[in-house]
């Protein structure tokens, strides 16, 4: 999923206080799972927003509404478009897709996000989430035994270890594995260790984001 962390307050309030309606917009999918921009949190954030401009004597209205998927057009639907329309702006508590989809569906109102939005990641344990992918647009995981080099190496190594890990963490940030440690425990555990020893090519990096904004085109479900 796409992970993402609220915005502080303060920051979302300033945006908030120029208008005399804004709506909050949650989104149903990947940032109520990992509990940033979900029903709940849209309830929570229009509550303290509705608290400090209280105390603050700002004058404006916060109206709430969380749809499945601000990332797709379908979920855009009449009582979705009757809110946005009521408001002067939005901040929109989905990740970066949503905000600028949601931009892109209603191109006259104004859109700022709620959110910052991190990486692609899994839900570790209650509270924490990790970095499981970097979208490199050609996934080599099935040679390091499933652990992704890119995403999990602080130096994106693919011949690695870098060497300057520590009881299998990482030198770069010791809160973190080494994943070529996890790279070596898993081949090893598979009976695959030799593999390893094969040098990777060069990464083609014009897959990722190094070559610019990227498009899916798929003729075959194309209208
Ligand atoms: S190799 Fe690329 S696509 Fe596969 S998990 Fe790693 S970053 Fe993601
Ligand atoms: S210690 Fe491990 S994870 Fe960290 S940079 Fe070196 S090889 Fe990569």
């Amino acid at each position: 999923m796409i992970v993402a962390e609220q915005k502080p307050l303060d920051e979302v309030y300033e945006f908030a206080k120029k208008y005399k309606k804004v709506l909050i917009m949650g989104c149903g999918t990947c940032v109520t799972v990992c509990m940033a921009g979900g029903e709940k949190e849209v309830g929570i954030v229009a509550n303290q927003l509705r608290l400090k401009a209280k105390e603050n004597g700002d004058d404006f209205v916060v109206d709430e509404h969380t749809i499945t998927r601000q990332c797709d057009k379908e979920f855009f639907d009449e009582e979705t478009a009757r809110k946005i329309k009521a408001a002067d702006a939005v901040v929109s508590m989905a990740c970066g897709v949503g905000v600028q989809y949601s931009a892109e569906v209603f191109p006259d109102m104004l859109v700022y996000p709620g959110l910052n939005t991190k990486f692609f990641g899994t839900n570790v344990e209650q509270g924490v989430w990790a970095e499981r992918c970097a979208g490199c647009g050609e996934c080599v995981v099935g040679d390091f035994g499933g652990v992704c080099p890119i995403s999990r190496c602080s130096k994106s190594i693919m011949n690695g270890p870098c060497g300057g890990s520590s009881d299998g963490t990482c030198e770069i940030n010791p809160d973190v594995d080494c994943a070529w440690q996890l790279i070596y425990d898993r081949m090893d555990k598979l009976g695959k260790l030799d593999e390893l020893e094969k040098n990777q090519p060069i990464k083609d990096w014009s897959t990722a984001r190094d070559g610019g904004p990227r498009t899916v085109k798929r003729d075959d479900v194309k209208l």
